[in-house]
């Protein structure tokens, strides 16, 4: 059996050990006889390898102590409606910055709850940059101001955390989570699907300053409700008992291999090697995105025509490497390049992407 190097947007490649470890307890975990899968989320053992999980990702992220971490079933989207309900009062004016396609979901799923003012919006430059902060235009009385930390489909990322005054900043990290060290302490939030940075799709991560649960945003049921997730350990219900395991033992791995600073590392240069060759193949690949705004996550870039696309994303596929069409929404090429990627995946993308245009260029 060979696996291909596998640049999906997400769910994306997991790390080989884990689904090997995942395959050797699948039957029995740990000499109970049953799988993780098959017994109670109350149970002794189960509750130990969700608490495991949680100080891991609390280390791996070092989130500070007056943090809450939930892990929720479903996915980052699910957040976008939530911490519209949870964090603001009906009516309230909530500030959102819109970077791309995921900044418009966050809108639309959190407008039913807020008003919401577009603080700034980088459609007009065909999402190819971030809008320079002092072009802000912030509410007073914000409840919150919401970030879309890197755009999936776009491939454009902030470089570092915005200052904004007093209002908590609430950002979604579903594909740059643990990717870098980024100081939480600088958020009132942060969420992310699991499916890219962290894990298996079916849980979010979400991070809360504890002193925001005291807000009483708007009428909801308990399910929709941090507070209850939050005292409930994120057992309030049956949570995704074999997505949390297999997230548990993704950021366990992370941490062996170094850590947020070793996975920033490695994801400067894969991503390095990829603008490298797009930038120095004279034209044949071009990526438009702002140099300071370009993604080490998602890498969008186009080739000279639909037919040289076409033929490039079949031979790529042919040759081992997955998943290189790019989102239908902006067309091309886009490699997806998440911690679980090694960097002998985009060697073997260059070397491809080398070989391609001198057979076609
Ligand atoms: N935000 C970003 C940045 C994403 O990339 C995605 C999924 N690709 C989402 C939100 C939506 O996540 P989900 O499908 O887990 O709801």
């Amino acid at each position: 059996m060979t696996r291909a190097y596998n640049f999906s947007a997400g769910p994306a490649t997991l790390p080989e050990p884990v689904l090997r470890q995942a395959q050797a307890e699948m039957l029995d975990w740990n000499g109970i006889g049953a799988s993780i899968v098959e017994i109670s989320h109350r149970s002794a053992d189960f509750i130990a390898v969700a608490a495991e999980a949680e100080a891991d990702l609390r280390t791996l992220l070092a989130v500070p102590d007056d943090y809450a971490v939930l892990f929720l079933s479903g996915g980052a989207t699910s957040q976008q409606a939530l911490l519209a309900l949870n964090f603001a009062s009906p009516g309230q004016v909530a500030d959102y910055v819109v970077t791309g396609h995921w900044s418009k979901t966050a809108i639309r799923q959190a407008s039913p709850y807020v008003t919401v003012n577009v603080a700034a919006d980088s459609e007009a430059e065909g999402f190819r940059c971030i809008p320079a902060r002092d072009s802000w235009q912030l509410s007073s009385g914000a409840a919150y101001v919401h970030i879309t930390a890197n755009e999936t489909i776009h491939g454009v990322e902030f470089r570092g955390t915005p200052e904004i005054g007093d209002a908590p900043l609430f950002a979604d990290f579903s594909s740059s989570i643990a990717s870098e060290p980024v100081d939480i302490s600088k958020y009132g939030l942060i969420y992310a699907g699991a499916q890219k940075n962290l894990g298996p799709v079916g849980i979010a991560v979400v991070v809360i300053r504890r002193d925001l649960l005291e807000r009483s945003g708007q009428p909801r049921a308990d399910i929709f409700d941090y507070r209850s997730h939050v005292a409930r350990d994120s057992m309030l219900n049956t949570p995704p008992t074999w997505n949390w395991y297999l997230l548990g033992l993704t950021v366990k791995w992370m941490l062996a291999e170094g850590g947020a600073v070793e996975f920033a590392r490695r994801n400067a240069v894969k991503s390095g090697l990829v603008y490298a060759a797009i930038d120095d193949s004279g034209g044949f690949y071009r990526n438009e995105v702002a140099a300071e705004a370009r993604s080490r996550m998602n890498i969008p870039f186009f080739l000279p025509d639909e037919t040289l696309t076409a033929r490039f994303v079949a031979e790529s596929k042919a040759a081992g490497l997955l998943a290189l069409k790019g989102h239908k929404e902006v067309g091309g090429i886009r490699a997806s390049l998440y911690n679980a990627l090694p960097v002998e995946a985009a060697q073997a993308l260059v070397a491809f992407m080398r070989d391609f245009q001198q057979r076609n260029g």
